[in-house]
């Protein structure tokens, strides 16, 4: 067969090489406690699949929705926007659906890179902004995420003339993998460099409502101007248990939005309209839901970011996402540590190396597990004598 030269460019999905990994180890009779893969272990909330059992009953919803999403899926956003950012939107022009995020985020690349065009792509990262840029045919370029800078990026080291080329840029806080956040004031920053530059920024706010304690993530359009150089996409996903509905929306710069559009017209046919309905329940409600999961979770990174620490990690907790993001301990790389620690006890954890250069070094750990799973898997972690050691 003559393949593409674009797909010999794209390493194999992380996730695709660590179930593998994973199958060789249960084949061994070895009793998994998987701490990896950062999906929702609770189900969808009951007001939810009520909505969506009786609108996938009605036969409107059953032939093709409105490219951009429905009036009312469009209308909700922009309703959920205001009320949760204060944040104004036109639902005609200012916001569109997504089959999740992931799919908007893809193809968002599609729509401003072209061959060879560089793109600012945060490093470590979500791993489909660097995939997407090479199937684009860009250049990725890795903006280092540094535990001394809060892995923000320092927008000061970018050189001008690199900055006058790239078409893109992406920011990602809550932040998969750091679990690090992001506040106005860095926010605006950023914004007044893609204006001075003419780069869109594209802000991922997937995580935007997995928060905990008093800490309340904003959204760059919060930032005045913001909406003539910024779209944010965020999803159902993570804050209603949703990744399966395959539900997001990207909002803000109008000409970013239509020039998504042409893409995905091209492309896809829209949203499941009885999907799109109970998205719009799932937005309407009060955030009862989320603030119960995020409880659920709290907890949990309670007991994780204590187990650690009893180790010898010397972590604080994160404010946001289901994840822990700690240094693997001197001696030993990313992907050594955790083939050690899972054929040693059978927790998986994911390789920081996974998400970047800049990931190596580090391990990921997804709290998407019961409390009393995670208890056991510290218990496990202590029994093997797994410790945390600084480099000297
Ligand atoms: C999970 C995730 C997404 C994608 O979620 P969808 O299910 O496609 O909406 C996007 N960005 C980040 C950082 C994620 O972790």
């Amino acid at each position: 067969m003559k393949k593409a030269k674009r797909i010999s460019k794209i390493p194999p999905y992380l996730f695709a090489r660590i179930d593998k990994k994973k199958e060789e180890i249960r084949k061994q009779g070895i009793d998994i406690i998987d701490l990896g893969v950062g999906d929702p272990d609770m189900p969808t909330p009951n007001y939810i699949l009520k909505k969506f059992h009786d609108a996938s009953n009605d036969p409107k919803n059953h032939d093709y929705p409105p490219y951009n999403g429905t009036p009312d899926f469009r209308k909700a956003v922009a309703d959920w926007y205001l009320k949760r950012f204060g944040v104004k939107l036109d639902p005609e022009k200012e916001v569109i659906s997504l089959i999740g995020s992931k799919e908007g985020i893809a193809h968002i690349f599609f729509a401003f890179v072209d061959l060879g065009t560089p793109a600012l792509i945060p490093n470590p990262c979500y791993p489909v902004y660097e995939t997407a840029t090479l199937l684009a045919g860009g250049l990725p370029v890795p903006i280092p995420l540094l535990e001394k800078n809060n892995f923000l990026p320092d927008i000061g080291k970018i050189p001008d003339k690199l900055a006058k080329m790239s078409s893109l840029m992406f920011v990602n806080y809550p932040n998969n993998p750091t679990g690090a956040v992001a506040d106005k004031s860095f926010y605006k920053d950023v914004v007044s460099f893609a204006k001075k530059n003419d780069i869109l920024l594209c802000s991922d706010l997937a995580y935007s409502d997995v928060t905990f304690d008093d800490y309340t993530a904003p959204s760059i359009l919060e930032v005045k101007g913001a909406k003539d150089v910024a779209i944010e996409f965020n999803s159902l996903s993570k804050s209603y248990n949703m990744t399966g509905w395959r539900i997001g929306m990207a909002v803000g710069s109008k000409e970013a939005i239509a020039a998504l559009s042409v893409i995905k017209t091209n492309i896809d046919s829209g949203a499941f309209k009885a999907i799109q309905e109970a998205a719009v329940e799932a937005l309407s409600n009060e955030p009862y839901s989320t603030q119960k999961m995020n409880a659920v979770y709290s907890k949990r990174m309670d007991i994780f970011v204590k187990g650690l620490n009893e180790l010898g990690w010397d972590l604080k907790k994160p404010k946001g996402t289901f994840y822990i993001w700690a240094r693997v301990p001197a001696g030993q790389t990313s992907e050594e540590f955790v083939t050690d620690v899972l054929e040693r006890t059978g927790v998986l954890v994911v390789p920081g190396s996974g998400y970047g250069k800049f990931g190596e070094g580090y391990f990921r750990v997804s709290i998407t597990n019961k409390e009393n799973r995670l208890r056991e898997a510290v218990q496990r972690l202590k029994k093997a004598g797994i410790r945390f050691k600084e480099k000297k």
